[in-house]
């Protein structure tokens, strides 16, 4: 949009300038028509001139009509031509010319009727007089016409001189010729002799010292020099003498006038082709003007084009690249910027890129534990710097921290499994004696019949049983901890060993029903023992954590070469977040498990471990409040 501003300034300008450049040719234009039809205007006095002295000798003499015609179709050509001419100062030029009365001063004269040769005489006279004084009007001088303004006038001045001696010479001809008021007529004709005298002065004042030089020359030619001598004569005596008749003086003032009008033709000549070169250069710089502002204007039309388009490549890649920075992006590459605005801010964004670049590698190292990478921030507002080596130090002191603690932890850990390892050790011997000692007891009851004893002693046999059972975990435990559990692999019918469990775990817990739905025998290799292990602790899971629920499914199954074995409980369920950490070691969910259900949160860690140990996996689906299933699977070998 902003680059249409130039191009119409620029069409503007070159508007002005071609409406000058033609102004200008058009004003040398009127001047080449103003100087023609100055030319015709001359032509036209000097043919009337001749008819009025043709008609004045057919008028007198009743001879020579066809010169007459002749000459008047002359003058009417030449009328017909200042009347075609779009010269606006020769508009309607007859009506004040005298010239609306030609056509019945000439039929006056065929018919002899009403006109006398004096008033023929005046008529023409009056209207060479008045058609003089348009022509007379020399164009103002300006830069056009400065190299020819001299002789322009000159030729105008001539042009008076030569119709003013026309006058006279005629006036002296006709007196000659008629022989009547002969010295009347010299005294009339004294002012246009003098005003001719004043013409002749001007133009030796104003003329070019080359037309002067011509024209003093001309002047003492026998033709004018002869002429000129004889009217001055006549006006200093203002007396006729014998030198000339008519008809004498009628060829020698002919051929003085001829003197004159050559000079005239032919400055005109100059004058003539000097303005019409003028004009015809410029013209022609008119158009060259014109061409040059068309080309300009395409070249600039095409030139802001191209940079627009240019500009607008930069500025979409720079928005890209911006955009890449604000979604993160980092190695941002723009080729070929120019300098100025726009290099500066694809700088910025390098540098931008660049900086970020530098946070990114840093937070990197940083998250990695090298705490040794520097970051400089760019300034007191770089607050992304800032922070990053904040953060840094924080990290530093936390990593510090934290190492600290989990050497703490780990000792911690460490004294507990041995506490643990020791502890269960220590247990096992005591309560192996236990519970024989229990056992024997029992006998002995059953044997004496004593149900009182019998009873608190199966009792005491069920808590020594409980009692073993998390001895066992914690030995495992710590026998799993130090890669001491041995694995006894053989083959064994898997059914088998879970309908032996399932009947174990019934008989202890009457009041759930444990269902067991099995297809086929399945066969594995394992050790049947932690095998069992583990179906028994899914069991007493589901027992212990279903108490409200009745049913319990144990559901064998095989997909391709996997045993899968499912233990499906309806009761408490447990919550999505708490079910993968379940089998961490002592883990127990807190709340209301903690207190309620006895155990120690080593039942499902020591499964996993034996199942993986097993190449297998264990896994679970629960929702809270319905119920869980737990899945493991076997490869079966
Ligand atoms: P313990 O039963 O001794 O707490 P386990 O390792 O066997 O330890 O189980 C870990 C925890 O998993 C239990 O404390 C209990 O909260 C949860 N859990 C295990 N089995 C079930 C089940 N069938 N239903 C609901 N919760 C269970």
């Amino acid at each position: 949009m902003i680059g249409i501003i130039p191009i119409l300034f620029l069409i503007y300008f070159s508007i002005i300038i071609f409406k000058e450049k033609s102004k200008r040719v058009k004003l040398i234009g009127d001047y080449v028509e103003q100087i023609d039809q100055s030319a015709n205007i001359g032509e036209l006095i000097s043919s009337l001139g001749t008819e009025r002295r043709f008609s004045y000798q057919y008028i007198i003499k009743k001879d020579d009509y066809d010169k007459v015609l002749n000459q008047r179709l002359k003058t009417d050509s030449i009328i017909s031509v200042l009347q075609n001419s779009h010269e606006l100062a020769l508009a309607n030029f007859t009506q004040y010319t005298f010239l609306d009365k030609l056509a019945e001063t000439r039929s006056q004269i065929d018919t002899s009727k009403k006109y006398t040769s004096k008033e023929v005489i005046q008529y023409y006279t009056d209207a060479i007089f008045r058609l003089n004084t348009i022509n007379s009007s020399s164009p103002p001088s300006n830069i056009f016409l400065e190299p020819f303004y001299q002789d322009l006038i000159a030729q105008n001045i001539l042009s008076e001189m030569i119709t003013f001696l026309g006058i006279i010479r005629t006036n002296i001809y006709n007196a000659l010729y008629t022989r009547e008021y002969m010295e009347e007529t010299l005294f009339g004709t004294l002012g246009l002799y003098k005003v001719y005298n004043t013409y002749e002065t001007e133009f030796l004042l104003k003329a070019s010292p080359a037309s002067v030089k011509l024209y003093n020359n001309e002047k003492k030619s026998e033709a004018l020099k002869s002429t000129i001598s004889y009217i001055d004569h006549l006006f200093t005596t203002l007396k006729f003498d014998s030198s000339y008749n008519a008809d004498q003086w009628l060829q020698v003032s002919t051929e003085g006038m001829y003197i004159l009008k050559k000079q005239k033709l032919a400055l005109w000549k100059s004058v003539d082709s000097k303005i019409k070169n003028i004009y015809y250069k410029e013209n022609k710089s008119k158009n060259k003007t014109l061409l040059l502002l068309l080309i300009t204007i395409l070249f600039v039309i095409g030139l802001v084009a191209y940079l627009v388009a240019h500009i607008k490549n930069l500025l979409r890649e720079l928005k890209l690249a911006a955009r890449k920075i604000s979604k993160g992006d980092t190695g941002l590459k723009l080729n070929d910027m120019p300098g100025g605005v726009i290099g500066s801010l694809a700088k910025s964004i390098l540098q931008i890129d660049k900086n970020n670049l530098l946070l990114e590698e840093a937070a990197n190292q940083i998250g990695k534990g090298n705490f040794n990478v520097t970051v400089k921030p760019r300034g007191e507002q770089d607050l992304l710097g800032i922070s990053i080596n904040k953060m840094k130090q924080n990290l530093r002191e936390f990593t510090a921290q934290k190492d600290e603690i989990q050497k703490e932890t780990e000792a911690l850990v460490y004294k507990r499994d041995e506490f643990f390892s020791i502890a269960s050790h220590e247990l096992k011997t005591p309560v192996t004696s236990l519970k024989a000692y229990t056992q024997l007891l029992l006998m002995e009851a059953s044997a004496s019949g004593d149900n009182n004893h019998k009873k608190m002693l199966e009792k005491m046999d069920i808590q020594i049983n409980k009692l073993t059972s998390l001895i066992t975990d914690l030995l495992d435990t710590s026998k799993l901890q130090n890669g001491q559990l041995v694995y006894n692999v053989r083959s064994f019918e898997f059914n088998e060993l879970a309908s032996e469990i399932i009947e174990e775990i019934q008989l202890t817990s009457p009041e759930h029903n444990l269902i067991l739905k099995a297809n086929a025998n399945i066969k594995i290799n394992a050790d049947r023992e932690r095998i069992g292990q583990v179906i028994s602790n899914l069991l007493i899971n589901a027992i212990k954590y279903a108490s409200n629920s009745k049913n319990i499914i144990v559901e064998i199954t095989q997909q391709n070469d996997k045993l899968i074995c499912s233990v499906q409980d309806f009761g408490n369920g447990i919550l999505s977040e708490e079910q993968d950490r379940i089998f961490d070691r002592f883990y127990r969910i807190s709340g209301k498990n903690l207190n309620t259900y006895p155990g120690l949160g080593l039942g499902l860690f020591i499964s996993k471990e034996i199942i993986e140990k097993h190449q297998g996996k264990i896994w679970l689906q629960s929702e809270y409040g319905k119920g869980s299933i737990f899945y493991f699977e076997l490869p079966k070998k």
